[in-house]
């Protein structure tokens, strides 16, 4: 199967400020550090891992609205960064993007409705009564009732702005979806509706969804494969069967066993993390994980372990597996 979404070896750094005494200096933050992925039509890749690792910065890299220092995020065959032109536009319509507030996304002086048939009116599709169609049909599609249609944001419950901020996505029929942290903003009670709708209308169009979560059992639900990643890097990668079931990275490991079975083997098992994630200005030398990890050894504080495959699809970087040999950072 061809990919839909390439992402090779994509980097972003911001060169940042640090005052120490009279004086200043710069320093890197490499916020995504050589993370590469690709993504099928019909497929959900969630993107794991705690605050701060650079998923939203991934996701952003993705969709275009950030400039990669390195690397290359091709979308249906179109490079993503590289133009701006009227291809490429056609193109970033195929990208939907649905955020963790939906509230925050909205608009609050426009009716939901007019929020919709917007991306409509933005690319010039359709006249104006088709667009209103189209609308009301999409809106019908995501579970609104039509007695919601012409309200505004504010008079809508969070899972019904959600639907709204869907319903937006979808009218341009796109290819991809990023969905950052999409049920993170809802009530509980809420969450597994809107979880599911995102499934069935996955299903209907055969939509591709990079799925940023830090739920794990949501995205061993909704997920086909999983990309762990700590400190701007992926740090495992494979279909969510093997990496949550065998997962091989002890970063990995300490996420899961956090979690109530089914993925904790057994229920004494829990490893504690100890300490915050690092500072990415100041990583750690050799595997950024090494001052939390049960397992470090010398050669962990030394060398940085390449992303290797350990079985079918199931990549883990880590000193552990004898087939990760040590990284230039291309960044
Ligand atoms: Fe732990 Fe070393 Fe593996 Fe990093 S490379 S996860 S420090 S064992
Ligand atoms: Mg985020």
């Amino acid at each position: 199967m061809t990919s839909l979404l390439r992402v090779n070896q994509l980097c972003k750094a911001y060169l940042i400020n640090k005052s120490s005494g009279w004086f200043g200096h710069k320093q890197t933050l490499h916020a995504v550090d050589g993370v590469s992925f690709e993504l099928s039509a019909g497929e959900t890749l969630g993107l794991v891992g705690e605050s701060g690792c650079g998923k939203s910065t991934t996701a952003n890299l993705v969709l275009g609205l950030l400039a990669p220092s390195s690397g290359e995020v091709v979308f249906d065959d179109q490079p993503v960064h590289a133009q701006k032109n009227a291809t490429w536009r056609a193109a970033r319509k195929q990208m939907q993007m649905v955020y963790q507030d939906p509230l925050g996304a909205l608009d609050r002086r426009l009716r939901v409705i007019d929020q919709v048939i917007e991306p409509l009116d933005i690319q010039n599709i359709l006249d104006r009564a088709s667009r209103r169609e189209a609308a009301l049909a999409i809106m019908t599609a995501v579970g609104l009732s039509q007695n919601l249609f012409e309200r505004y944001p504010h008079e809508l419950s969070g899972g019904q702005r959600q639907r709204v901020v869907l319903a937006r996505a979808l009218i341009l029929k796109p290819k991809l979806i990023v969905c950052d942290e999409p049920i993170s903003a809802l009530d509980v009670s809420i969450q597994a509706q809107v979880i599911n709708l995102l499934q069935d209308i996955q299903k209907q169009m055969n939509l591709a969804m990079l799925f940023i979560s830090h739920d794990l059992k949501v995205v061993n639900h909704i997920c086909d494969r999983v990309a762990v990643m700590y400190l701007g890097k992926i740090v495992e990668q494979g279909p969510v069967t093997k990496v949550f079931t065998r997962p091989a990275h002890p970063y990995t490991q300490a996420l899961l066993s956090a979690v109530a079975s089914p993925f904790k083997p057994d229920a004494t098992d829990r490893i504690i993390l100890e300490g915050e994630p690092p500072n990415p200005v100041n990583r750690p030398s050799g595997c950024a994980f090494h001052p939390r990890c049960s397992k470090a050894s010398e050669i962990c504080k030394q060398a940085s372990p390449r992303l290797g495959q350990i079985t079918d699809a199931h990549q883990v970087s880590c000193h552990l597996y004898p087939l990760t040999t040590v990284e230039a950072s291309p960044c």
